[in-house]
C-alpha cells in the first residue's frame, strides 16, 4: 500500500476551493426528528426505530444546541424519514422561526401536494429526495438508476408547481450502479431548470474483508454488532475521483471546483463540489475554484454564514453569474461558448451543483478519514456528532476505533506512514 491511497492523476486537491465549513461555522446542520421510515434502503446507517418521534419540545431543544453551538445557514431535517413526523410541518416551522433555512431530506414517499402546501407555508426552503435502485420501494423493484429518473421528475415538477423551493436528489453509488452515474448527471443537466442540486453518495459499510479489531473504548466488539455491518465481502471504498472519472467518460470537460478534505488525509475528497451552468438541455461551462470562494466568503461577508442551499430563484441568475468573468476563468469559458450564439440570451441560464461524497473511509492503519468540517453534524447528549456514525453512540456511548488485527499489522508496520 503506498503512502497515501488518496493521490491520483485526475483531480489534485491543490487547485480546487477548499470549502470553509467548519465545526463551529458552517452551510448546514442535520436535524433528526425520527428515526422511524417507511422503507429499508440498502447501506442505511440508522437503525429504523417506530415510535421514535421526537417531541416538538425536544426538536426546540436541539435547535437551540445548534444555535448555541454552530452558525449555520441550513438545517437538514432528516431521519428516518422526517415526512412520518406527524408534526413535521410545526417542525419545519420551528426551524424557519430559528432563522435558519428548512431543508427536508426525504424519500418523498409520503409526500402530497397538500402536505407540501402547508411546508412551504411554514417555510420550507428545500427537499433533497433520496431515490435510488436499492431501497425496495413499492412499485419500483426492479428498477435501475435510468428507469428511476421517472420517479425523480415526479417529484421535481412537485416542487416546481408550488414553486420557491430548492430540489435536489442524492442517490447511494454502489459497485454496481457506478455505471449509471453518468446518465444520471445527464439527466440533471436537461432538467437543469428545475433540479439544483445532484448528489452521490458513495457507499459504505463495516464488512468482513476489513482487517481490523473492533474497540468501543478499551473493550473489543464483535463488528456484527454494528449497525452497518454485513454478513458477506461487499466493495466499500470507491473514492469521489473514480466517480469522476467515470463522469469524464462521457462528460471529459466535467471540472469540480471545491472540496471538503478529510480528517487523516488532506488531499482525499470527502465533498466533491462540481457547479455548472446551462440552459435546459444543453450545459455551457462549469465554474471554477475563485467563483466558488467568491460565493461563500461574500454570502459570508453579506449575511454572516456560508452559502447551503440556493432558491431557485437565485440559481436562475445564471446570466448575472457571468459578470464574474473576469475573476473566474471557468465562468469565462462559460460566457463564451454561451455568447456565441446571440440567440441564446433569449434562454434562460441556470447554475447547478453535483456533488460527490465519500464518508468514512478506512486507512490501513486503522484511522478512520471523516469529512473535515462535516456539514451533517448532529445533536446527540447535547453536543455535537458525526450523523452518519450516531449509531456507535446510541449502542457504545463512544466512538469505535478500528485497530489492525494481528494478521495484518505487521505488513502495515512496513509499508504504512501514520499520516496516510
Ligand atoms: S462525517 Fe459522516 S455525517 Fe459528516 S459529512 Fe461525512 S459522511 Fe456525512
Amino acid at each position: 500500500m503506498p503512502a497515501s491511497m488518496f493521490t491520483n492523476s485526475v483531480i489534485n486537491h491543490r487547485d480546487l476551493y477548499r470549502l470553509p465549513w467548519n465545526l463551529s461555522d458552517n452551510a448546514i446542520s442535520w436535524l433528526e426528528p425520527t428515526s422511524a421510515c417507511n422503507l429499508a434502503c440498502d447501506g442505511c446507517y440508522r437503525e429504523n426505530v417506530s415510535k421514535s418521534h421526537k417531541t416538538l419540545d425536544l426538536v426546540r431543544e436541539e435547535v437551540a444546541t445548534f444555535k448555541r453551538l454552530r452558525n449555520a445557514d441550513g438545517i437538514s431535517i432528516a431521519g428516518g424519514e422526517p415526512l412520518m413526523h406527524p408534526d413535521i410541518v410545526d417542525i419545519v416551522r420551528i426551524v424557519a422561526e430559528s432563522g435558519t433555512k428548512p431543508i427536508i431530506n426525504s424519500n418523498g414517499a409520503p409526500l402530497t401536494m397538500e402536505l407540501l402546501r402547508e411546508l412551504k407555508k411554514a417555510g420550507v426552503m428545500g427537499f433533497t429526495f433520496h431515490i435510488d435502485s436499492k431501497q425496495g420501494r413499492p412499485k419500483w423493484k426492479d428498477k435501475n438508476e435510468l428507469e428511476l429518473n421517472e420517479l425523480r421528475l415526479q417529484y421535481a415538477e412537485m416542487l416546481a408547481e408550488v414553486g420557491g423551493i430548492s430540489c435536489s436528489f442524492n442517490s447511494t453509488v454502489y459497485d454496481d450502479t457506478l455505471q449509471y452515474v453518468p446518465e444520471m448527471v445527464e439527466w440533471a443537466g436537461k432538467h437543469i431548470d428545475i433540479v439544483q442540486v445532484m448528489v452521490f453518495i458513495l457507499f459504505r459499510a463495516a464488512v468482513p474483508q476489513m482487517p481490523f479489531d473492533w474497540y468501543a473504548g478499551g473493550n473489543r466488539i464483535d463488528r456484527e454488532t454494528l449497525h452497518y455491518s454485513e454478513a458477506g465481502k461487499r466493495k466499500v471504498d470507491l473514492k469521489a475521483p473514480e466517480v469522476v472519472s467515470k463522469i469524464r467518460e462521457r462528460f471529459p470537460d466535467f471540472t469540480p471546483s471545491a472540496y471538503l478534505n478529510g480528517t487523516e488525509s488532506p488531499e482525499s475528497f470527502k465533498w466533491l463540489l462540481t457547479g455548472r451552468v446551462g440552459t435546459r438541455g444543453k450545459i455551457f461551462g462549469h465554474v471554477g475554484p475563485r467563483f466558488m470562494e467568491t460565493m461563500q466568503v461574500g454570502h459570508h461577508l453579506f449575511t454572516g454564514r456560508y452559502l447551503a442551499y440556493a432558491k431557485p430563484q437565485l440559481t436562475g441568475m445564471g446570466r448575472s453569474m457571468l459578470l464574474f468573468s473576469p475573476l473566474d476563468k471557468g465562468i469565462r469559458a462559460t460566457a463564451g461558448r454561451y455568447l456565441r450564439n446571440p440567440l441564446n440570451l433569449f434562454r434562460k441560464l441556470h447554475y447547478q451543483s453535483v456533488m460527490i461524497i465519500q464518508p468514512v473511509d478506512f486507512l490501513p492503519n486503522g484511522y478512520q478519514n471523516m469529512c473535515d468540517g462535516c456539514p451533517d453534524m448532529t445533536v446527540w447528549n447535547g453536543e455535537l456528532v458525526w450523523s452518519c456514525r450516531l449509531e456507535e453512540l446510541k449502542s457504545y456511548g463512544t466512538w469505535v476505533r478500528t485497530v489492525p488485527n494481528s494478521e495484518t499489522e505487521g505488513a502495515f508496520a512496513l509499508h504504512q506512514s501514520p499520516q496516510a
